[in-house]
């Protein structure tokens, strides 16, 4: 009962899963069955330890990869990390295993970035191993296409949540301390007999937007806009300036549903499908039929490789021809065709076609390694062996794949392959966005922007109702007068600034408003300082230095909201840059405390 149980469940769970997430490009149907057999039998051996029979699984499935001519199963190297993480190894086999993740995936920027984090944990704690793999994932960045959209169009939707999540917050700290103001002020626009009605009135005004259905933005931000005149001049440029470039959220927010999309259909996925060495009959179609209306050198590079999977060396060769007339294509195009003509017994137009790869600005070790095993083939030994270390100094990683596939295949020479970079895949695919429909995007916030600065010729110039920084009192030109000093009324300006000969009974008085007052907003201020760092400042009208303090955690939190709306790990197992973000709640919690102590110094009046 219990484990029926358990599978509807698991059954449920998953197709939860699976709707909630649509882009799922990974795609194993291709894989061969014995392959994944093979590599569930080590992952069993390896649990029951049993490590030399695992391994030898692991590397059974690993020699049926190349022979297919797999280039990156990152389902399996994240499988070979988490078992890392899992099982108590020796050093040794914990390294072979990693190793193994590598050969898996060598493309793989995220499964890089999975093992820098597998040495920066507690128990395999590794600074240099580290940082070496923190390099390569970074590096790889460029060829792993799904983690490279995922971050860029998280980013930008980091942006539009960034620029939102601040307005928000400079909004509600606006009402927490002018809203008071407002009140007072519209008090006197109010013939005395009706002054019962101020606060409803205000309320009604400033709870327009909930009665409209607004969005929780304009529900926040309306009432800033009411209370802005009352601000301190600075915090009212802030505010406008941020209302102002805020209308770009939407343009940011659009370009984050641009880049995802590309991901779920199309030629895109399809020449990701190649990349990965999975490429089925529907993307064969699809590169087709793309390669007829453009000359992207991605989906020429793909097709070409695609067409020599099903047979057509002739049209592969033809589609490679074209792709070397492009810049940015022709050294892999170059590297490609060695591999078709060596495949199909043309050694000596294979080499010209290295040697030409070989003078291209980038340089690749795989071009290198290719040259030297086809000088060797050539009885070239001399040029093969000068090659050969050029190679193993742009990338030892590759040589020893090199030399484990050549081991295991039972070959000579093993062929290696470039993936088209994400950029090449990606350059047709970003559309652009119009600068009217830009515009359009953010009408609402230009909308705002315009009401408050209308508000502002009105009700802010020579402003006189505000809030004395001593007393917490609400200076107003009929009912408490300001001092000579801006923003400290007349008692407090006699008792703390002008001092001396001044009433004992108003000195009492002042003191103890003051400390009242500053007891309550006090503690409004630590907590705010804890929760966004930098707001308690702001608060207390230190503008400049709240705003610099709370860039990165508005940022953080940006950053962690926008995760919702990017379509989660495409790659189901790897949740890789979630897991970095501890390190960015750690800087947070810092500036929390640094927040509060600087508040605690800034914000404290000497009463
Ligand atoms: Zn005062
Ligand atoms: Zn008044």
């Amino acid at each position: 009962m219990k484990t029926r149980l358990t599978a509807v469940i698991m059954l449920v769970g998953f197709f939860l899963l699976s709707a909630s997430v649509q882009a799922q490009v990974f795609d194993y149907r291709l894989v061969p069955p014995e392959l994944a057999a093979d590599f569930q039998k080590g992952v069993k051996l390896l649990e029951q330890g049993q490590a030399n029979e695992g391994f030898s699984q692991f590397e059974q499935a690993l020699t049926l990869a190349w022979r297919y001519q797999i280039q990156e199963l990152p389902a399996y190297s994240s499988e070979l990390i988490r078992l890392g993480t899992r099982l108590t190894l020796s050093d040794e086999n914990r390294r072979r295993l990693l190793d193994l993740s590598l050969y898996f995936s060598p493309h793989s920027s995220e499964m890089a970035l999975a093992r820098a984090r597998f040495f920066f944990s507690a128990g395999h704690f590794s600074f240099s191993s580290s940082l070496a793999e923190l390099k390569r994932g970074i590096n790889l960045l460029g060829y792993d296409l799904p983690a490279r959209v995922r971050l860029q169009a998280r980013l930008w939707r980091a942006s539009a949540e960034f620029l939102m999540v601040w307005l928000i917050i400079l909004s509600v700290l606006i009402i927490l301390r002018y809203f008071r103001v407002l009140l007072h002020w519209s008090g006197h626009l109010l013939p005395e007999s009706y002054r019962n009605l101020n606060l409803p009135l205000l309320l009604f005004i400033g709870l327009i937007p909930v009665y409209i259905g607004g969005a929780l933005w304009p529900i926040l931000v309306w009432p800033g806009i009411l209370c802005l005149p009352f601000a301190r001049k600075s915090l009212r440029i802030i505010f406008l300036v941020l209302l102002l470039v805020s209308g770009l959220a939407g343009l940011c927010r659009e370009k984050t549903r641009q880049m995802i999309f590309p991901l779920t259909t199309g030629p895109v996925l399809s020449q990701y499908h190649v990349s990965l060495g999975l490429a089925g009959q529907p993307d064969l179609e699809n590169l087709r039929k793309a390669a007829e209306s453009s000359n992207s050198p991605g989906v020429l590079l793909s097709l070409a490789e695609a067409e020599h999977r099903v047979g057509d060396d002739k049209r592969s060769e033809e589609l490679l021809i074209l792709a070397i007339g492009e810049p940015a294509a022709s050294t892999l195009a170059y590297n490609q065709l060695f591999c078709l003509y060596l495949v199909t017994g043309r050694p000596e137009q294979a080499i010209s076609a290295l040697e030409k790869a070989a003078q291209g600005k980038e340089q690749y070790a795989e071009v290198y390694f290719n040259l030297s095993q086809a000088y060797n083939n050539a009885s070239k030994y001399d040029q093969s062996d000068s090659v050969y270390k050029k190679a193993s100094q742009l990338s030892d990683e590759t040589a020893s794949r090199l030399v484990l596939a050549k081991k295991l295949l039972g070959q000579t020479q093993f062929l290696l392959k470039i993936p088209v970079p994400a950029g090449l895949i990606l350059s047709e695919s970003e559309g652009k966005i119009a600068p009217a429909s830009a515009l359009l995007e953010g009408k609402y916030q230009f909308l705002f922007f315009i009401i408050a600065l209308c508000l502002m010729l009105v009700a802010g110039r020579g402003q006189k109702t505000r809030v004395c920084y001593y007393c917490g009192s609400i200076i107003c030109p009929s009912c408490l007068p300001e001092s000579r000093s801006p923003g400290i009324c007349n008692p407090c300006y006699q008792v703390f600034i002008a001092g001396k000969s001044v009433d004992p009974k108003l000195r009492i008085e002042q003191k103890g408003k003051v400390r009242n007052y500053h007891r309550l907003t006090g503690i409004l201020g630590v907590v705010l300082s804890l929760v966004v760092p930098g707001t308690g400042l702001i608060l207390e009208e230190k503008v400049l230095a709240g705003l610099l303090l709370s860039v990165f955690p508005v940022g953080f939190l940006g950053y962690f909201l926008a995760g919702s709306y990017v379509p989660a790990p495409l790659l189901p197992v790897t949740v890789v840059f979630p897991a970095w973000m501890i390190i960015g709640l750690g800087i947070y919690a810092l500036l929390s405390l640094v927040s509060v102590l600087l508040y605690l110094i800034l914000a404290r009046v000497e009463a």
